[in-house]
């Protein structure tokens, strides 16, 4: 199926089910994808595509659109819920993440001071100390966690780094004290002959002891939404996603769902 990159490094407003009316700001290539995982759902398509020839954008030339692009917004009196760091792949890869940060909280509280800031992190850098202290700075860290059974983690998220395991992810989530919000995405399916299916007994069990152990602000959980990579993935109905957050509530944890 054919996916879609996003061609500039800050794109929209876009309306986002998740969170409202949003601004993207996309570190990485506009001609191309790089991220520590190649998960089966990426709206942004497959690793394999390449990085492209751009390379990530600089920091001032970041600070330099969002500023132009949040004048104009005000100027035209738009309304902006939220300036949200997704893209192209990972955003924490960036190698100037934290101090890009610091930037776009600095130009929201000029142009836009009630608008949120949110991350799309998929959390494999979230052990980093820079990577980490810039993610608690902002509103909404919203930090993936797919599975927390390895071989499922594997088939869904496929992680570059043979190290990257749910254990290790889970372990840096915790470091957060519960200022995080963790997404996973339900998903069943089947790649290259191989079936995975993260809402069975077991995967929901192993997801609520890990949720237990971060202890997050909330969980969101979402099903695909648009094109993916991958052809054979089962969209979870709103129903079933309903059903899974209302096992996980009654636990005790705090669910969104999003569908
Ligand atoms: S972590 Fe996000 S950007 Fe990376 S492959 Fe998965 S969905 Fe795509």
């Amino acid at each position: 199926m054919q996916t879609v990159l996003f061609h500039s490094t800050i794109y929209g407003p876009i309306h986002s089910r998740r969170l409202g009316m949003s601004l993207g700001i996309n570190l990485m290539p506009n001609d191309g994808k790089i991220c520590s995982f190649d998960c089966l759902y990426c709206e942004a398509g497959f690793n394999a595509q390449g990085p492209g020839k751009d390379g990530v954008p600089s920091r001032e030339a970041v600070k330099k659109q969002l500023r132009r692009k949040l004048m104009e917004m005000k100027e035209a009196g738009q309304t902006l819920d939220v300036i949200t760091f997704s893209g192209n792949g990972e955003p924490t890869l960036h190698p100037e993440f934290d101090k890009v940060v610091d930037d776009v909280l600095r130009l929201r509280t000029e142009f836009f001071p009630d608008a949120k800031v949110s991350v799309l992190s998929n959390s494999t850098m979230a052990g980093k100390p820079a990577v980490a202290k810039a993610l608690l700075k902002v509103d909404n860290n919203i930090l993936k966690l797919d599975s927390a059974i390895p071989h499922t983690f594997i088939a869904i998220n496929r992680p570059v780094s043979p190290n990257c395991l749910p254990e290790g992810v889970i372990a840096d989530l915790k470091r957060f004290d519960g200022q995080c919000i963790v997404q996973t995405i339900m998903l069943r399916g089947e790649f290259e002959g191989k079936h995975f299916d993260n809402t069975t007994d077991e995967e929901l069990d192993a997801l609520l002891k890990a949720y237990q152990e971060i202890k997050p602000r909330e969980i969101m959980l979402y099903s695909i939404d648009r094109k993916t990579p991958a052809d054979n993935l089962e969209k979870i109905s709103k129903e079933e996603l309903q059903r899974i957050a209302e096992r996980f509530r009654k636990a005790g944890i705090k669910v969104q769902v999003n569908a």
